[in-house]
């Protein structure tokens, strides 16, 4: 535990967390970032963009970036100006006692939190949602993903499934293509969520291929996929297909489990702030990035809300202390 009161503790380093880390850095806060660590269940530090491969829309970068490596700059800019990084995850919270505001890493019930801040920014973020099937728990690492890029190097000539029918699927299933014979998107219904320009590009690639009205019901092997058995709902017929892979791109949950009962969240679980703004309903405690968006989900908006986060920060903290 220290005894030092922090001005500002950061929780998550995506480009939300690591855009607040910069600005609260240049203006001498010294933030110090609990970046999280890596788990089976989703957890990763630098966020998304570290699950990406080329960012194409990043404004600044004409011929597209990787996405791990965007974030090792974002990182690198967060450290130059004075941000203290720690990869660790906050187990606790205590906000509703007011400032200075209490977080815990590691064991929870010790009465004293690890560090104590007059001001939290929330940057927690999104992770992928998985179908709920009991053979996603043995598979997953296994021939079963929530992330192309990570691992879509091992389906090389293989005949794959992708589940969804949102961008994240489309693009998933696009990026797989490069790997594997053949790439099967799985959709529960007849039509395409994702954008046009996303529908087309799959439509018109030959590696893809659709099964419409249809839905995994397991996934066959014991210690690798070696069959996905899909439902067609139209005729309620089962069929286990020969797919050595499946990956799951059916949308994400924001990480607001932490925050339950302190700040005030929308019914979908993203946190709730005062609109235009990123404070929550505690003042000094404040959310920027994909925790508190679920319309736009972009990196430059997350990065954009972690600016204003810094600076609202910043302003509650002259105002107040
Ligand atoms: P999404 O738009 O919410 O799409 C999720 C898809 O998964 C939907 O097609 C949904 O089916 C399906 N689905 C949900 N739960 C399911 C379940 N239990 N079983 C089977 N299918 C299920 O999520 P997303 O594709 O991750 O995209 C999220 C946001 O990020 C969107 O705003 C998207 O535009 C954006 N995005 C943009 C890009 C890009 O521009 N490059 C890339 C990725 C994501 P229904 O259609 O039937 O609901």
């Amino acid at each position: 535990m220290s005894s030092e009161i922090r001005d500002v503790v950061i929780i998550g380093s995506g480009p939300g967390g690591l855009t607040a880390a910069i600005y609260t850095g240049r203006a001498n806060l010294r933030p110090l970032v609990l970046e999280g660590e890596p788990s089976s269940t989703g957890d990763q530090p630098g966020g998304q963009l570290m699950l990406t491969t080329e960012v194409e829309n990043f404004p600044g970068f004409p011929s597209g970036v990787m996405g791990p490596d965007l974030m090792l700059a974002f990182r690198e800019q967060a450290v130059r100006f004075g941000a203290e990084l720690q990869t660790v995850k906050a187990s606790r919270v205590e906000l509703t006692q007011g400032s200075p505001f209490g977080i815990w890493v590691g064991d929870p019930t010790t009465e004293e939190p690890t560090h104590r801040a007059r001001c939290v920014i929330v940057a927690t973020g999104a992770e992928a949602l998985m179908l709920g099937l009991p053979a996603e728990d043995r598979l997953i690492g296994h021939g079963y993903s929530t992330c192309a890029t990570c691992d879509g190097f091992f389906f090389r000539d293989q005949d794959i499934a992708v589940v969804g029918g949102g961008d994240s699927a489309i693009e998933e299933a696009t990026f797989l293509t490069r790997f594997a014979r053949t790439v099967t998107i799985v959709h529960r219904r007849d039509t395409l969520r994702a954008s046009k320009i996303m529908q087309d590009r799959a439509f018109s690639n030959e590696k893809i291929r659709f099964l419409w009205n249809s839905v995994v019901t397991d996934i066959v092997g014991e210690s690798k996929v070696e069959g996905v058995e899909i439902e067609d709902l139209t005729s309620g017929v089962r069929q286990v297909h020969p797919f050595t892979g499946l990956f799951v791109a059916i949308g994400h949950r924001p990480n607001t489990s932490l925050f339950a009962g302190q700040l005030d969240m929308r019914a979908n679980g993203y946190l709730q702030t005062v609109p235009g703004r990123t404070a929550t309903n505690i003042p000094g405690v404040f959310a920027c990035g994909d925790v508190q968006d679920d319309y736009y989900r972009q990196a430059i908006t997350a990065a954009g809300s972690g600016c204003a986060a810094a600076i609202e920060a910043e302003r509650w903290l002259e105002g107040t202390h």
